[in-house]
């Protein structure tokens, strides 16, 4: 069921209850279905008792809320992080990958960075940005005064670009296999609801906006995803491929607009970095 038919029934359970002293029923069989497609829908309704009769009300699994609209973010996220834990759909990733690759940080966040795929590194560890690129955006982020802990970092694709037996390294996820997995980074994005996102290179604009260009062209300006502002810099990996001062002050000259953004105090320390 598509989350916008999800959203729909989860709304006409909700009214049900709220005109009614008693659950929605459905039969076992629904129950079972809802439950693995929304967990959410599910607990609205009531089902026959198996034995003696009557009608059994669920509950939601702890932790969770009745109310759909009380979910905290994290919440939000689980059912689409157990979606991208089963995905199948591009089925050699499925085959080759160690582990999906979903996303970190907190779900609350005001900024969001947005890479493009994970690499070995990644798919062995279940976590976006930890090989020495991801060490390297760490380090960016603590020049900004964040942690990993107070953003959210997501690529476009969640398994690891698969690459012939032997070879080292990593490649670039094609335009179908980011064409098929956008749509989990959608809902990622439609939950946290970030005030400003970063694409990390230019494979993560491709992914998120369709646009190609020169990275040179795209960067330090300020774009729009779904009226959210877009950043565009380059993939830390560019940076340790290209360890020029003169590069390493573009992406920091971009982290400074995105700080002014965010209304986030800047010091003059932080301004002449790489001056
Ligand atoms: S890359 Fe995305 S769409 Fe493809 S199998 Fe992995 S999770 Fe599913």
């Amino acid at each position: 069921m598509t989350e916008p038919a999800l959203d729909f029934v989860i709304a006409t359970l909700e009214k049900i209850r709220e005109s009614s002293d008693r659950a929605p029923r459905a039969s076992r069989r629904t129950l079972a279905q809802l439950q693995t497609a929304n967990p959410v829908a599910a607990s609205l309704l009531a089902t026959p008792k198996s034995d003696e009769g009557g009608w059994e009300a669920h509950a939601l699994p702890a932790g969770q809320r009745l109310q759909r609209g009380a979910l905290n973010k994290a919440e939000l996220l689980e059912p689409i992080r157990e979606r991208v834990c089963a995905c199948t759909k591009c089925a050699h990733l499925a085959c080759s990958r160690t582990q999906t690759v979903f996303g970190v940080g907190n779900p609350d966040a005001d900024l969001m960075f947005i890479g493009e795929a994970p690499g070995v590194d990644e798919d062995r560890q279940g976590e976006p940005f930890v090989g020495r690129a991801g060490q390297l955006l760490t380090r960016i982020l603590k020049a900004m005064n964040f942690t990993r802990e107070d953003v959210y970092i997501a690529n476009i694709l969640k398994c690891r670009p698969d690459t012939p037996p032997g070879s080292f390294g990593n490649r670039a996820p094609t335009p179908t296999e980011m064409q098929t997995c956008r749509p989990y980074l959608v809902e990622q994005i439609n939950v946290i609801e970030p005030k400003v996102l970063v694409a990390l290179g230019a494979v993560a604009v491709e992914g998120l906006l369709g646009m190609r260009g020169a990275m040179r062209e795209l960067r330090g300006r300020w774009h729009a995803y779904n009226n959210i502002p877009l950043m565009i810099t380059y993939h830390p990996a560019y940076l340790l491929r290209n360890q020029a001062p003169s590069e390493k002050r573009k992406v920091w000259e971009d982290m400074l607009q995105v700080l002014e953004r965010l209304d986030q105090p800047i010091t003059d320390r932080q301004r002449n970095y790489f001056l």
